[in-house]
């Protein structure tokens, strides 16, 4: 068995620490925005106003807070920004992270133990914006959890290597100017082996490199307990 497997295997079933404590468990509220949602489909996605308002569709619906989803999720989302206007079989639209779509300002809480890896403000529209990660240790085993779409001043006075525990304020999410271009929301991503890269890891792959990336960041809802 390979080390995530059996770190997770022995790891409590109850949900960990993630955004502000007033939301409850029963405002989370599962999304669907992949190819095959056709109540999306025609929609552009990428544009942060109609997307929003889906997603106030589906919360007042099911009277939740937070809108959640998206692992190995295909999406159109990214097909209006050019950092993803490849050719086919070079487009990444695989997600690799999962969303957590709520409002600007809420809160993101540590859900483990960790140092920061490492941070930076990927601001190129359709990035991060601002994101933070950090480096979790098990046994001689190290993995790590990335947050983008930030706000600006959660990255403002961090430091490499400083220290948050599990449930510890790590940030907040960023507002569509600074997120970059996006409905408010928090990507939560586990990554395994950071390939060296500091403050940004991809978010999205093709499908091509699906075979790598599924495996280099399992999903984080085993991990979160969601
Ligand atoms: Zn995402």
């Amino acid at each position: 068995m390979d080390f995530w497997k059996q770190f997770i295997s022995g790891r409590p079933k109850d949900r960990l620490p993630f955004l502000d404590k007033d939301i409850f468990p029963s405002e989370y509220v599962p999304v669907d925005l992949s190819v095959n949602n056709v109540e999306i489909q025609g929609k552009a996605m990428g544009n942060a106003s109609i997307c929003q308002s889906y997603l106030d569709t589906v919360l007042a619906a099911e009277k939740g807070k937070v809108a959640f989803g998206g692992y190995l999720e295909e999406r159109n989302l990214y097909a209006s920004h050019a950092n993803f206007n490849l050719p086919e079989a070079q487009r990444r639209t695989v997600h690799l992270g999962v969303d957590f779509w709520c409002t600007a300002g809420t809160k993101v809480l540590a859900p483990l133990a960790g140092r920061v890896h490492s941070y930076q403000n990927n601001d190129a529209l359709g990035d991060y914006g601002p994101t933070i990660i950090l480096e979790h240790q098990w046994g001689q085993h190290t993995f790590h959890t990335l947050y983008g779409h930030l706000s600006l001043d959660s990255i403002s006075g961090l430091e490499v290597g400083g220290y948050f525990d599990a449930g510890d304020v790590l940030a907040r999410l960023g507002t569509p100017e600074i997120n970059v271009g996006y409905a408010p929301h928090l990507h939560f991503q586990v990554i395994l082996d950071m390939q060296g890269l500091l403050g940004d890891y991809p978010g999205v792959a093709a499908k091509k490199d699906l075979h790598f990336y599924a495996k280099n960041c399992p999903d984080p809802r085993t991990l979160l307990n969601f």
